[in-house]
């Protein structure tokens, strides 16, 4: 008795048989399927694998007195969504042979396919360079690295880059199959190995004993590079083997030789000193990044802040006001906390101001115009207008003078001013002057342990300045601890 599944199959042999008859000997299957396909990777939102027509315009297109049935490049690039608007392609045949083609300009691109070349790019206009035959792979890589939200900064002794996984493809990596386990079925065992497109942290970075390696969720690995550690490009973006087999999975960037203290110190330290039996002021200053400081003493714009003895410490990524907040108050990673935009205001854990509160210390926050974190305590807000640390340095003073056990202030000027007219401009360094001198006259009137810091740096960009990218500028901040009569 014949199934249905062999009458199907009895119905459907003479079908694709006529089928392929008639698409002129295409071997194209049931459904418009080719039997070899593409992939699109490196910048792309959506890595794909393309082995058919269907779902594209179809362009007859003629080149050297030959016909061509086409889909145009430019739509199929397109439907792997370009993480940058600008980009190059790096056009991969199966023989290993490649070339490189600007990516805006695509009009004359086709792609066709044929039994003995399988896909092919048809370019009317372009060199005959560029008509890769048996094509494998086409790379996507961003030419706009500002654009591209998935570029890694870099930054040691060689100054600050940045990358992309397809910029990385161009540039050279090692193809290794790493062996995953083997199979074994009719006592023929079949190894299973993958391949994986590593990075060596040589061909990275410039030498460095140390590096942190940070990724998109806020995590950090600090690690020595050794033989073992790697960088790896993923079909999503860069991965980061360390030495001791832990991962990075998508890195945001990279610092050479990293200070080892971070702004998540600050709880740890600001308990330890409540513990301690003293009392505690955490001085934030938004924006004070390391560079600016030491510019700012050099000038004589920081005669008591640089008069102190400060260590660099890391801030955290995305070294952004809230993250770097919520760091502080938690001391936890925003890959912990939760706090890595600018979204949330809700963190995960509890905050200095609860420990203070299991202690039986009293405690008050002084922030800006702005609530910028749902804390455990209300902060006060300052609403001064025109010169709002003024007022942040006003109820800092009342908080003090009502013997506050623990007192968290935030000034904000620095950073307003270092965003409008550049962190190292004049402005800047004279905003810096002035908290300077309120920071002084506070730290005068407060008996206990005091912690000044900054939750991020700035960088230049264009006539003013900006924040949130890997680089030591946006990453490096002041950290110092003075102890004033008490203790
Ligand atoms: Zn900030």
């Amino acid at each position: 008795m014949m199934t249905g599944y062999l009458k199907k199959i009895r119905i459907m042999i003479p079908l694709i048989l006529l089928i392929f008859i008639l698409s002129g000997c295409d071997y194209q299957g049931l459904g418009g399927e080719y039997p070899e396909s593409f992939t699109i990777g490196g910048d792309v939102e959506t890595p794909l694998t393309i082995n058919t027509m269907m779902g594209y315009p179809i362009k007859r297109v003629t080149k050297d007195e030959k016909n061509y049935t086409t889909i145009a490049l430019e739509k199929v690039i397109a439907s792997a969504q370009p993480r940058s608007t600008s980009y190059d392609l790096l056009l991969i045949g199966a023989d290993g042979l490649s070339s490189k083609i600007n990516g805006n300009d695509l009009s004359d691109c086709h792609l066709s396919y044929s039994n003995r070349y399988d896909w092919e790019l048809i370019n009317t206009l372009h060199p005959i360079s560029s008509q890769i035959k048996n094509l494998s792979t086409i790379v996507v890589i961003s030419t706009d690295l500002d654009e591209d939200k998935k570029a890694i900064g870099i930054d040691d002794k060689k100054g600050y880059r940045s990358t992309t996984a397809g910029n990385l493809y161009l540039n050279g990596f090692t193809e290794k199959r790493i062996f995953e386990g083997q199979s074994e079925i009719n006592e023929k065992t079949v190894a299973v190995y993958t391949t994986h497109k590593q990075v060596l942290p040589k061909d990275l970075l410039d030498f460095q004993a140390e590096i942190a390696v940070f990724g998109r969720d806020g995590s950090i690995k600090f690690d020595k590079v050794s033989d073992k550690s790697f960088f790896e490009i993923s079909e999503t973006g860069i991965n980061y083997t360390a030495s001791d087999l832990t991962t990075i999975t998508d890195v945001a960037g990279v610092l050479g030789d990293p200070p080892r203290f971070s702004i998540i110190d600050v709880a740890p330290d600001a308990i330890h000193q409540l513990e301690k039996g003293s009392d505690v002021m955490v001085i934030e200053l938004d924006g004070l990044g390391w560079t600016m400081l030491k510019m700012a003493g050099e000038q004589g714009k920081a005669p008591y802040l640089s008069s102190l003895s400060a260590q660099p410490a890391l801030s955290v990524y995305p070294p952004i006001s809230p993250a770097g907040l919520a760091a502080m108050i938690t001391g936890t990673l925003p890959n912990s906390n939760g706090i890595n935009n600018r979204e949330v205001m809700d963190f995960k854990g509890t905050d200095i101001f609860d420990k203070a509160r299991a202690l039986n210390k009293t405690a008050a926050y002084i922030e800006g115009d702005i609530k910028m974190l749902n804390t455990s305590i209300e902060p006060v807000l300052s609403v001064n207008e025109g010169d709002q640390d003024r007022n942040v340095y006003e109820n800092t003073q009342k908080a003090i003078n009502a013997k506050n056990q623990l007192i968290f202030t935030h000034f904000h000027s620095i950073d307003d001013d270092a965003t409008t007219y550049g962190p190292y401009s004049r402005e800047s360094m004279e905003q810096i002057y002035e908290v300077d001198k309120m920071v002084q006259e506070l730290t005068h009137d407060f008996r206990g342990t005091i912690i000044i810091t900054a939750d991020h740096g700035l960088h230049p960009s264009g006539s003013g300045g900006t924040h949130g990218r890997i680089c030591y500028e946006d990453m490096l901040v002041p950290y110092m601890i003075i102890k004033n009569g008490q203790v």
